[in-house]
């Protein structure tokens, strides 16, 4: 398989143009028409994962965080990154990561803290904007059906728990083939007016190239009229972080404890418990601070994330608990969720997870 190969499937499935502005994700080394020997799947790149790499045949290191966040001067070994960057390139390593394109799909990041925790019934904490679009065709009664099953198959009109939701018109169309046309029904000349149906569907950021295609595949007419309208209410199911409950409640102690046991934690920082019973849980992975309100407005007991500094324990001022489990404990399971996509797309490639400790930040 070659090195693009992968990444269009990895970015179908989480669009880059989802990533925060700040982020790099994406490809860093490497040639995109490289033939791959195999994957290894990390959280970071370090040296020694790039050297797990080399050692087990793998020419390309799969990330949550990208290597580059800063402009590069040189690349002359100064520091880590371009210590890394220059042995990635010596060995022909390519480096790919989906940083805060895979925080905001459904099933990322955050969503798999939840599922380790078995909190369930997620929405989305902050939810995205600019990620839906509704889509108008105007179809011959005839080619309906099949018009329909192809924006259905390629993923339009799906909407929290329902799919193959669409609204249907009746009406007239008209229209009159000129010099140079080929029309499927009419005569170049005349006006023809037939019976149409419209047909309007909700469609993700995400799916809209594959419904236009699937779209001008089923339609019987060489132009199509249609029209893309962007919608202004947030994506129920893209953006960071999730809010969901537990299926009974529990003590804080108990809560602490579960959390320890699922994050495989020694210690965890936190503010005052604001309720005796915890069922109502919220968390993002990695730096989430700044979800705290959207935690409290959502009524969770507990708001769980990394890199909490300390004038923010004061921000939950009785509303909630805010717990900081650490940036790499709580993206853990990240390196799990990448490889699981890989191997369910991609059944016969070779990848790896790492297992060398990235995470900086050491508890003794
Ligand atoms: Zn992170």
């Amino acid at each position: 398989m070659r090195l693009k190969q992968l990444i269009k499937t990895l970015e179908q499935w989480a669009l880059l143009s989802l990533q925060a502005d700040y982020d790099n994700s994406g490809l860093a080394v490497g040639d995109p028409e490289m033939e791959l020997s195999g994957a290894v799947v990390a959280l970071d790149v370090t040296e020694s994962v790039i050297d797990q790499a080399i050692e087990s045949g793998a020419n390309l290191v799969l990330t949550h965080h990208p290597i580059v966040f800063k402009p590069l001067r040189n690349l002359s070994g100064s520091d880590l990154v371009q210590r890394c960057l220059r042995k990635a390139i010596k060995h022909d390593i390519a480096l790919y990561s989906l940083h805060t394109n895979l925080d905001s799909i459904p099933g990322g990041v955050s969503h798999e803290m939840a599922a380790r925790m078995q909190v369930t019934d997620l929405q989305i904490l902050q939810k995205r904007s600019g990620e839906l679009f509704q889509l108008s065709v105007m179809v011959p009664n005839a080619s309906m059906s099949k018009v329909m099953e192809a924006l259905f198959a390629a993923g339009a009109g799906r909407i929290g728990h329902y799919q193959d939701c669409a609204f249907v018109t009746d009406g007239e169309g008209c229209f009159m083939p000129t010099q140079g046309a080929n029309p499927h029904v009419g005569e170049v000349g005349k006006r023809h007016v037939d019976k149409e149906q419209k047909v309007e569907v909700m469609v993700s950021a995400g799916d809209r190239s594959r419904v236009m295609a699937a779209m001008k595949d089923a339609h019987p007419f060489e132009t199509i009229s249609h029209q893309w309208l962007a919608l202004d209410q947030p994506h129920p199911e893209v953006g960071y972080g999730v809010v969901g409950t537990l299926s009974e409640s529990m003590t804080p102690e108990a809560f602490i404890n579960h959390v320890k046991q699922c994050f495989g934690l020694k210690v965890i920082r936190h503010s005052a418990f604001a309720t005796d019973r915890i069922q109502t849980v919220a968390m993002c992975g990695g730096s989430g601070s700044d979800l705290l309100p959207l935690a409290i407005q959502a009524n969770a007991d507990v708001y769980i994330t990394g890199d909490v500094s300390y004038h923010r324990f004061f921000e939950p001022d009785g509303n909630i608990c805010m717990m900081d489990i650490g940036h790499w404990e709580s993206e853990q399971y990240t390196k799990d969720l990448i490889m699981r996509k890989v191997q369910a797309e991609f059944p016969n490639f070779a990848v790896l997870q790492s297992d060398q400790p990235t995470n900086p930040v050491l508890i003794s």
